[in-house]
This record gives structure tokens, C-alpha cells and sequence, in this order.
């Protein structure tokens, strides 16, 4: 599942909770993908909730088939901008966390949902994305946020 060989912010989230003994973390995604490899390996994980925002339908066509409880998943339609990403957040992602209360927070900062990248049509820019995404988070986790970048394929 998923693009990457090894997915960093599930094996920080892991450590996190077996090695720290933290009992709630949360990763927020903002990758223009479904971040299906990280909802596999967390699907129905009481530790974990996961806020994922991504392009549908696209690439990996998931996340909109029943996901898990503790998956909040909002698909957007390609072309979809600030506007929709704000109120996303502001409605699903926003409600859940707080009453989740993450002692932690990682983000799966993939950032090709930016407008300069050619593989996706352009939604929300990266600015937005990581500025409400940020603000999601807090205040529970004003200390421990941890933006991990995941993908982005702008030209050099
Ligand atoms: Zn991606």
C-alpha cells in the first residue's frame, strides 16, 4: 500500500505510542493522495486518529469506502481550492480532534497538492494546508507537532 518504501510518520506514530507510551496520537494528511498505506496499518487502532484531505476520485481511488471509525477522510473534487479546504477542516477534522484530545500530532505533509505541481489539478496551496492543518492541532498538542514531509513532485 502507498508510494513510499517507508512510511515515516507511521513508524514515528508507532514509536510514539509503544515506546512512549502515548495513548492517543493523531496524524493529519494533507497529501493531494489517499493516504491508504498509513489507513491500513491504523484502520480501527483506538491509539490513533487519522485526518486525511485528499483529490477524489484520484489515485489511489480509497478512502471513501467505509473507512474505520477513527479515520476521518474528506475527499475533495479536483479543482477544489482554500475555501473547501477550510471548511473541511473546520467541520470533520476540527470536531474529531477535539474530542479526541492527541497528546501528539504528526502531519503527513505531502505537498503535490500545490498549484505549481503537474501531477494533480491544484487544490488547496501548501500555505493553507499547513496553516489550518496547524491549527487543527492545537491547542492539544501545542508541543508536540511533528510535520514530516511526504511527496511532492515540483520541478527543480
Ligand atoms: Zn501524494
Amino acid at each position: 500500500m502507498g508510494f513510499c518504501i517507508f512510511n515515516n510518520v507511521a513508524v514515528a506514530a508507532r514509536h510514539a505510542i509503544e515506546v512512549h507510551g502515548l495513548e492517543r496520537v493523531a496524524i493529519i494528511d494533507f497529501d493531494v493522495h489517499h493516504g491508504n498505506g498509513t489507513e491500513d496499518i491504523f484502520e480501527n487502532d483506538e491509539h490513533v486518529l487519522m485526518a486525511s484531505i485528499f483529490q477524489h476520485p484520484f489515485y489511489p481511488y480509497s478512502g471513501t469506502d467505509n473507512p474505520a471509525p477513527n479515520m476521518f477522510n474528506v475527499p475533495l473534487a479536483a479543482g477544489s481550492g482554500s475555501r473547501e479546504f477550510r471548511a473541511a477542516v473546520s467541520k470533520t477534522w476540527l470536531p474529531a480532534l477535539e474530542e479526541f484530545r492527541p497528546q501528539m500530532v504528526f502531519f503527513s505533509a505531502g505537498f503535490d497538492a500545490h498549484a505549481e505541481d503537474d501531477i494533480p489539478s491544484p487544490s488547496a496551496t501548501p500555505t493553507v494546508a499547513s496553516s489550518r492543518s496547524s491549527r487543527a492541532a492545537t491547542p492539544w498538542a501545542r508541543s508536540a507537532a511533528a510535520p514530516c514531509s511526504t511527496s511532492a513532485y515540483l520541478p527543480a
